[in-house]
């Protein structure tokens, strides 16, 4: 009988297989289709000061429906990057971006910034010189770029992915640790490379994990980053705790649905950047 639930089981494991092999097989396709149509786009979160409110900048995120259906990133990335098909998505969401944050700096006293994912699979020299010709073809200064790379990304331990960041970082552009809190967060990524932000993972947050410990550990990690002259963006923040929470830990920056969720551009225009949006500030920041 044991023997039978084995081969059930056993069964029921290769039909999962190939299905998740079906479904990356279509997914795939549906990537190359895609991107044969154009019919990939953007949207854009909010980031604000958490000293005055204001809007610094915006994280742009790349979107895809299939049949009216939004397919998030999270997974057709995996997917774009096992068949490397992430080179020239991941390009024409950075030119894509660049193209955005040069039409809204356009009359702008203060410029935005604009948060651009980056692939470690993206990283080559060719990525360098198409940054450095959309700076030029859009006239964005690179240092109002933020290149997102994750731990995972600077563990590939490829010469290349260190090199390519070092070019990207003497081009001017900034450099920026995704998801930090989350893999196999090291003090040492921190100086081996040129990182010119953090952005703290929202799992690391109050509304998420609610524990004590959890919140020392923000709090010393905060204070850690801000020693060695780090930018600090906290991610997720959901709730007016979370808020609350980044403002009295003096993080430099916000991001989170608390704020505003990834959304069209023309949105992200009339809430965020018609009559200089400000968060109401919370009254603990009034007070401090
Ligand atoms: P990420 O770079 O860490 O982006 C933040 C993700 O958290 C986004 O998910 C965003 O919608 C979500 N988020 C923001 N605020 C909140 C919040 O308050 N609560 C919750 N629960 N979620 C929040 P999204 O758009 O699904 O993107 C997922 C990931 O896909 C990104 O994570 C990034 O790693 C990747 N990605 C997105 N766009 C691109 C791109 O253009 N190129 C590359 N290479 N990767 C991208
Ligand atoms: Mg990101
Ligand atoms: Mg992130
Ligand atoms: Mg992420």
């Amino acid at each position: 009988r044991s023997k039978e639930l084995g081969r059930n089981q056993y069964s029921c494991f290769k039909r999962q297989m190939q299905e998740e092999f079906l479904s990356e097989f279509t997914i795939e396709n549906q990537l190359k289709e895609a991107l044969k149509d154009n019919s990939f786009y953007m949207d854009y979160q909010p980031i604000i000061s958490s000293v005055d409110g204001a809007v610094i900048g915006a994280e742009a995120l790349i979107r895809l429906k299939i049949d009216g259906q939004p397919l998030g990133p999270n997974v057709f990335i995996p997917i774009a990057e096992k068949s490397r098909l992430i080179v020239q998505i991941g390009n024409w969401a950075v030119r894509s971006a660049i193209q955005q944050l040069s039409i809204w700096n356009q009359d702008r006293e203060k410029p935005l910034l604009m948060g651009i994912n980056i692939s470690p699979i993206q990283l080559s020299n060719q990525l360098v010189q198409l940054i450095k010709d959309c700076l030029i073809e859009f006239k964005v200064e690179p240092g109002l770029l933020e290149l997102e790379l994750t731990e995972t990304a600077l563990l590939t331990q490829r010469k290349a992915t260190s090199e390519v960041i070092h070019s990207l970082s003497e081009l001017g552009c900034r450099i920026s640790l995704d998801d930090f809190g989350t893999g196999f967060s090291s003090i040492s990524h921190l100086h081996s490379f040129p990182i010119d932000t953090v952005k703290i993972d929202r799992s690391l947050m109050p509304s998420s994990t609610s524990t004590n410990e959890i919140s020392k550990l923000l709090n010393g990690l905060i204070t850690l980053l801000k020693t060695i002259e780090t930018k600090v963006v906290a991610e997720g923040v959901e709730s007016k705790l979370d808020f609350d929470t980044c403002v009295n830990m003096e993080v430099d920056m916000i991001q989170g649905y608390f704020i505003g969720k990834p959304m069209h551009p023309n949105d992200f225009q009339t809430k965020f950047l018609h009559n200089d949006y400000m968060i109401e500030a919370s009254d603990s920041q009034l007070q401090n």
